[in-house]
């Protein structure tokens, strides 16, 4: 069988503990046998980020902005803890954090959803994708303690120089103060991505914040969304038949549970990354949720929701046997090759990525599952639990017998 053949080069963003290991597994069993695959790499693995001082973090997302693809292992952020076990010379950022902030991205995470799993909100039928704006918030804010009585104020300066200065707290005793911010053209980026994933998927697009609390904040979101859909996307998502509505977070998340599922929920930054926890784990897992970073601009890249798995690279390390779940990290590779094939024209890798996934699909309906997904199985199916290497196996066969049909 001939490899399938690619154009442009998808960028390799390799990582870090469990989830490094799957990444060869999965390069190594279900792509390089079938593809003829082409990438840049980049080693987001701490070491090399340590002996780099992080500069190759942001060679990557330079790279991503360059060819526009890219996939990406989850990587340790690290803490004081890693700081000692790593002996690092600096508490180096989230890469994502990096990444997300050169690409100005809104993050869009879906639950894969499979029959033999029922979500635990019984309703829901249809995956919820939740699109969280990745820029800005309490994850770029200043803070600090308030060590004793004083007055805390808000100072902005102009560049003309005029400015305006407003007490936030007159403190009588100790405390702790926080400043937030964000800027128009983020938040114009992300109700645009929004709009478009929802042309592109063809689902409603729902908007929830705080607007009442927070009237000028919240507001701005709120009405630069407003003014985005009736100028750019009103006309298409009627022509499509799909609707965009705006609501309160709280009643939000009270419709988000009565509902059948089927839609976008975009989220400000915190939200999308509490919700986005919340919904995976209704799904069934995080294991179970593909995640891709999508630019105003059109840069994609791909990655699972989940993180390292620590836990179990340190029982690997042991030499005793693991049973991670690699369906995320799959569908972050099946999810990139599918978009280069899409953009370089190439139907035979778009193929490729949708006999990927439905392999893994048919795998899991099949039975044979990772142990996280065990217990999650509703009654009356049987299971055969294995682990990752033989689960990878199980794909790779059903896949070589599709693409050699
Ligand atoms: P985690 O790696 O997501 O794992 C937490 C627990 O969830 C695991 O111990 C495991 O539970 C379960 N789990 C997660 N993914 C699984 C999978 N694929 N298959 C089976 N079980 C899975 O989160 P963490 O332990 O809090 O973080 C570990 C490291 O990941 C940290 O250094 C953190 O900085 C990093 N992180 C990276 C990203 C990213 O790069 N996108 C995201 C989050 C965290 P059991 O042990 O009970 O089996
Ligand atoms: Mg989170």
């Amino acid at each position: 069988m001939d490899k399938i053949q690619m154009k442009t080069p998808l960028v390799e963003m390799d990582g870090d503990e469990m989830t490094r290991i799957i990444w060869k597994m999965i390069k190594d069993e279900l792509l390089l046998p079938f593809i003829d695959l082409k990438t840049v790499y980049f080693d987001l693995g701490l070491p090399e980020r340590e002996r780099t001082k992080d500069q190759v973090t942001i060679d990557s997302a330079k790279a991503n902005i360059e060819y526009g693809v890219a996939v990406k292992c989850a990587t340790i952020t690290p803490n004081r803890q890693r700081v000692e076990e790593y002996n690092l010379s600096e508490m180096w950022k989230s890469p994502n954090g990096t990444i997300r902030a050169m690409l100005d991205g809104t993050v869009f995470r879906a639950p894969i959803l499979i029959d033999s799993i029922r979500p635990v909100v019984r309703n829901w039928k249809k995956p919820i994708t939740i699109a969280r704006h990745a820029y800005g918030d309490v994850y770029k804010a200043t803070e600090y303690r308030v060590p004793g009585p004083g007055k805390a104020e808000l100072l902005f300066t102009g560049e003309d120089g005029t400015s305006f200065r407003q007490t936030v707290y007159d403190f009588e005793c100790p405390g702790v103060l926080q400043s937030q911010f964000n800027k128009d053209s983020s938040i114009r980026s992300f109700a645009h991505a929004c709009f478009r994933f929802a042309i592109d998927t063809r689902q409603d697009l729902w908007f929830a914040t705080k607007d009442t609390i927070s009237k000028q904040y919240d507001q701005t979101f709120k009405l630069i969304f407003e003014e985005i859909y009736e100028k750019d996307y009103r006309a298409k998502f009627e022509e499509l038949g799909i609707t965009y509505f705006y609501t309160l977070i709280d009643d939000a998340v009270a419709r988000v549970i009565r509902s059948e599922g089927g839609y976008i929920w975009a989220c400000k930054n915190y939200d999308g990354d509490v919700m986005s926890d919340m919904v995976s784990t209704a799904f069934g897992s995080l294991a179970m949720m593909t995640s891709v970073l999508v630019s105003p601009d059109g840069k994609f890249e791909y990655e699972a929701a989940h993180g390292t798995v620590t836990r179990h690279y340190y029982r690997y390390l042991k030499g005793e046997e693991t049973s991670t779940n690699p369906m995320a990290t799959i569908y972050a590779w099946s999810g990139a090759l599918r978009k280069r094939g899409e953009l370089d024209g190439l139907s035979d890798l778009v193929r490729f990525a949708d006999l990927l996934e439905r392999a893994c699909i048919d795998t899991l309906d099949a039975g044979i599952m990772t142990r996280d997904l065990v217990g999650l199985v509703s009654e009356g199916y049987t299971v055969t639990p294995v682990n990752t290497r033989q689960f990878i196996a199980a794909v790779r066969e059903r896949l070589a017998a599709v693409l050699s049909a």
